[in-house]
This record gives structure tokens, C-alpha cells and sequence, in this order.
């Protein structure tokens, strides 16, 4: 039941993604790549007044990759940038498989990311756009 659930939250980010697309306002863009995999995003934050006020994401990737951009843009909108770090930390003691309940519970539908803990090849898809977002935040500010 659980495994069909969290099929089913990655497979309504791929089908509707509410944040892949450009994004005018945005004052910060990074790059991340996974040449395992093929996956090639670029990351377009808007941070102003001490907070992601806006973000989106573009380009190519599998079904992994691109769920998980979608699903960490829905938690960071909104947070200051040491929240993002936060989540960050949190989303990769997931794939690491340290995680407890209450952590997980702060992880929000990125939980569904979980089962990818058991998955090592795809551990880099899953990762890419949180390790995007922390490298845009360290070269942002
Ligand atoms: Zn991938």
C-alpha cells in the first residue's frame, strides 16, 4: 500500500510538475549534472528579502531526477535559505538511510524519495537537485 502510494505522488510530479518551467524573476541559476544517468537540469531560484521567494526548474532527466526537483521546490519555496540546508541535510540522511519518523515527517511527499535508500544506482538521480540547490546557495551568498 505504502509503495503504491509513493508511486503515485512521483508519478503525479513527472506528469504535472508545477515548477519546471523558466522563471523571469529569477536572480540565481545553477547547473546540476549526472552523467550516470543522463540527467541535466538547471535550477532558478529567486531569493530575496533572506528567502527563496520563488523557484523552478528546466531541462532533462529521468523519471527520478525530475520528480524530486519538482517535490524540493514545492518544500524550499518559502524558506530561508538555512531552512533549504536544513531540508537538504534531512533528504540526504534519507537516501543514507539515518532518518527517524520526525525528521521524515519534516521531509514532507520527499519522503516518497525514500525506497531510493535500497536503490544505490539511482541514488545520484534522486540527490541531484538538492545538491544543485546547496551549491547555488554556497555560491549565492
Ligand atoms: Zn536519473
Amino acid at each position: 500500500m505504502a509503495d503504491s502510494f509513493y508511486g503515485e505522488v512521483l508519478a503525479d510530479h513527472n506528469l504535472h510538475p508545477l515548477h519546471r518551467h523558466e522563471l523571469e524573476s529569477a536572480n540565481f541559476v545553477c547547473k546540476g549534472l549526472n552523467p550516470t544517468c543522463g540527467d541535466d537540469i538547471e535550477l532558478h531560484l529567486d531569493i530575496r528579502d533572506g528567502r527563496i521567494a520563488d523557484g523552478s526548474f528546466t531541462g532533462i532527466g529521468c523519471a527520478i531526477s525530475q520528480a524530486s526537483a519538482d517535490i524540493m521546490l514545492e518544500l524550499i519555496i518559502g524558506k530561508t535559505p538555512d531552512e533549504a540546508r536544513h531540508l537538504k541535510d534531512l533528504f540526504m540522511k534519507m537516501i543514507a538511510g539515518e532518518i527517524n519518523d520526525d525528521e521524515l515527517d519534516e521531509l514532507e511527499e520527499a519522503g516518497a524519495l525514500q525506497s531510493i535508500s535500497k536503490m544505490p544506482a539511482r541514488v545520484k538521480c534522486a540527490t541531484l537537485s538538492w545538491k544543485t540547490m546547496e551549491k547555488l546557495l554556497n555560491d549565492a551568498l
